[in-house]
């Protein structure tokens, strides 16, 4: 099966359950924000910009676990800022899971292997020895780190902690492969620790995924062999969306000015040019998704947004209409359900129902209205791809590491002399649109937490990137 048995029955119950009840609108996932800090300042991330005042405000635990029961979606992703900063994440987990909610926990890794650790020192018996021997081996846990497992006291042993579960996936952010990812968050090794993280999680039977956002210079064959080294690492699901960034600026521009859109936004005319292959891929590699909205990605159909079936809740309530757009923020779900004039958002055959939705074809919008859709045809691809054998793990090689290794590890240094590359006037420092050297202040956003946002600065350092690779091409 492409998804455990499972979790793909307690989907399709709560989806039958809503049907039989006529349920007009219910939701699918909640996306809990339980605090907007995070430990990186990656390029164009603007949830710190939109939540500037709430950055050190965190959900309570128990209000983040009402507002699960309050929405009762099958699946929570947990996201931010980075999550695992969340004092209470593993009582979070716990808590979710004593719901029986499906969980994944949207983090950029940085400390992924901390909170194995802390697993393993807590469970540590002599026979995981074996375990702890191979994760030496691979680099993964110092001597020194062993030995503090080995030797944990009462209170590491106490200790609540986030344990393997085929109920909870690590759910990883990876923008591409190690030079880009790396510029991306502005930190050299991030996509190294990724890799090892997502490394130790398979050793110790975690399940892993990875959710990747497409930018408007995203190069479509680097996301193609990122999704290889991913496969070849045995990562269990990938979850892929279109970045979108509405700006009234810009749009004003088009409109005024009769500038092409094309120059200032992801239009879906190049979403679609860009999932040219999702369909592909879907077979390839385990993408998560219907295989309805791989369709509409592809530019085969048109979709309804749905964003109501995909929830977000952050310390100001829940926030509507969707992920992306702040028109409100509710104190409840059934409050958010009944206000919000859902008819008025989206895009319907084509025609924008709110201008800033026009070109969005993001997950968070779309992929619910294909797991949700009534025609049967759909109803019957949805299953067989559900259903369906799992992709086999793409062949590992030294030439897959070696593609997917080409930044920090190509021997050059990385990040600065990257940085001076791209922008050698600017110099290392300034190559970076948000760095606090700049007037411009650093700024979040997120798509699973780590994704769509002001995504023009993306698509600003991927257009330099590419630049830089062409004139500076990398050594062998
Ligand atoms: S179309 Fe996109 S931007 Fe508009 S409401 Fe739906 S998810 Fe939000
Ligand atoms: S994109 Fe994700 S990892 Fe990066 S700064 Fe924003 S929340 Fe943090």
């Amino acid at each position: 099966m492409r998804f455990p048995l499972a979790l793909t029955v307690k989907i399709a119950r709560h989806i039958v359950k809503h049907k039989l009840r006529k349920t007009p609108k219910f939701a699918m996932v909640l996306q809990l924000e339980p605090l907007h800090t995070c430990n990186l300042t990656c390029t164009g991330c603007g949830r710190i910009r939109e939540y500037s005042t709430s950055l050190k405000d965190m959900v309570p635990l128990e209000q983040c676990l009402a507002a699960a029961q309050d929405c009762d979606a099958p699946m929570v992703s947990i996201c931010g800022g980075e999550p695992l900063i969340y004092p209470k994440i593993e009582e979070l987990v716990v808590g979710l899971r004593e719901q029986k909610r499906i969980i994944y926990i949207c983090t950029n890794a940085m400390f992924m292997r901390k909170k194995m650790r802390e697993y393993l020192a807590a469970v540590f018996s002599p026979e995981l020895e074996p375990k702890l021997q191979q994760l030496i081996t691979e680099k993964l846990v110092t001597e020194k780190e062993a030995d503090t497992i080995r030797t944990a006291d009462a209170a590491a042993k106490a200790k609540v902690v986030i344990k393997p579960s085929k109920w909870m996936y690590w759910n990883v952010h990876v923008d591409g492969l190690e030079f880009t990812h790396d510029l991306i968050v502005e930190r050299e090794g991030v996509f190294k620790e990724c890799v090892a993280a997502i490394k130790m999680a398979k050793i110790l039977g975690y399940q892993t995924a990875t959710n990747t956002t497409v930018y408007k210079e995203t190069d479509v064959q680097e996301i193609e062999d990122m999704f290889k080294f991913l496969s070849s690492l045995d990562v269990d699901g990938h979850t892929i969306s279109p970045g979108y960034d509405y700006d009234a600026a810009k749009k004003d521009m088009v409109k005024r000015l009769g500038r092409d859109p094309k120059e200032f936004f992801l239009t879906r005319d190049m979403t679609r040019q860009k999932f040219a292959k999702i369909e592909e891929w879907g077979q390839m590699f385990t993408i998560f998704g219907t295989p309805v909205y791989q369709e509409f990605l592809a530019g085969k159909r048109e979709l309804t947004c749905t964003a109501w079936a995909i929830p977000t809740y952050n310390v100001k309530g829940w926030k509507a209409p969707c992920y992306l757009m702040t028109d409100g923020h509710y104190p409840t779900y059934g409050e958010m359900l009944g206000t919000v004039k859902w008819e008025k958002y989206g895009v319907v055959d084509g025609v924008a129902r709110d201008s800033r939705c026009e070109h969005c074809m993001v997950h968070c919008g779309y992929d619910p209205s294909g797991a949700l859709s009534n025609k049967p045809r759909d109803t019957w691809i949805n299953m067989k791809y559900n259903f369906g054998s799992k992709p086999k793990p793409y062949a590992a090689s030294a030439e897959l590491e070696k593609r997917a290794f080409n930044g920090a590890s190509i021997g050059n240094g990385h990040l600065a002399e990257a940085k001076a590359a791209i922008n050698p006037a600017a110099g290392a420092r300034g190559a970076f649109s948000n760095t606090k050297t700049e007037a411009k202040p650093h700024t979040h956003a997120a798509e699973d937490s780590c994704g769509t946002g002001d995504t023009s600065q993306r698509d600003d350092l991927l257009t330099k990137i590419a630049a830089s690779k062409t004139t500076n091409p990398k050594p062998e």
